[in-house]
């Protein structure tokens, strides 16, 4: 792999939350413009090592780096308002008080207006929903919720944007048009992107590469073809073959 290339590089991450080691020698080496999986079933330790690459705690051992520069080690190197990385949780959390247009141009206040406004255009064209601009998110469906917080977190430009069970919520129907989708936007802006699921459809659909995870463990990092094919584990040819 060319590591000069890599945007985020987690090198033999552990965390234990009191008996449990949550997080046991996460490595990871994803590539600038990539869209990656963290795939596993609840309680694997998903949600908890997105928070450890936001910054919002800090792994026991092993580092975490962004294009190159350590972010977090024992200690925070940088703090999460600097990091440069857009989230999106489980549960959307717009502003209700806020339109469209104010929630999208939330993180942009530094911005001059005319700047703002040109973001805000080319981001609402691109969900869809220039129609909705003065809307309150509270007369948007789930989905168009989904797309507006979607397109809060890719405003500011971030260089690494974390989707944490961006669909969990949304009927079947609902999510075999959200998630193309989703890849067209994230490619469309060249992001890279860590996306969280217990789904894997969604992550064979979304994912140049996918982390298959159990018990806080890595057990395959590869393409969503070779992770058909050749199974690295018991557990993973179970878990894909479940077809969970
Ligand atoms: P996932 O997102 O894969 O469902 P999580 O990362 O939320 O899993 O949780 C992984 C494990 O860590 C679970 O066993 C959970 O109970 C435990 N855990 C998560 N957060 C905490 C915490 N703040 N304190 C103690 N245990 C936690
Ligand atoms: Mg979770």
């Amino acid at each position: 792999m060319n590591q000069a290339n890599a945007m985020l590089e987690l090198n033999q991450v552990r965390l234990r939350f009191k008996q449990q080691q949550v997080l046991d020698c996460i490595s990871l080496n994803q590539l600038t413009g990539e869209i990656n999986c963290l795939l596993g079933p609840s309680g694997c330790g998903k949600s908890t090592l997105l928070k450890l690459i936001a910054g919002l705690i800090k792994p026991d051992s092993g580092t975490i780096s962004m294009a190159g520069k350590e972010l977090s080690s024992k200690r925070n190197v940088i703090a999460p308002e600097q990091r440069q990385i857009g989230m999106v949780f489980q549960d959307l959390a717009l502003f209700p008080h806020l339109t469209v247009a104010e929630n999208i141009c939330f993180g942009l206040y530094q911005q001059p207006k005319q700047q703002q406004q040109q973001r805000l255009q080319q981001l609402l064209e691109l969900i869809g929903l220039t129609a909705k601009a003065e809307q309150y998110p509270s007369a948007l469906s789930g989905g168009q919720q989904q797309r507006v917080a979607l397109a809060r977190a890719l405003a500011p430009k971030p260089k690494l944007l974390l989707l944490d069970e961006p669909f969990s919520g949304f009927d079947s129907h609902l999510k075999s048009t959200l998630v193309p989708e989703l890849r067209q936007i994230l490619k469309h802006e060249g992001i890279t992107s860590l996306i969280v699921t217990h789904d894997q459809h969604e992550a064979f659909a979304l994912a140049d590469r996918v982390a298959v995870m159990n018990d806080g463990q890595v057990h395959q990092y590869d393409t969503p073809q070779q992770i058909y094919r050749c199974p690295a584990s018991a557990f993973v040819a179970r878990f894909i073959g479940s077809g969970q």
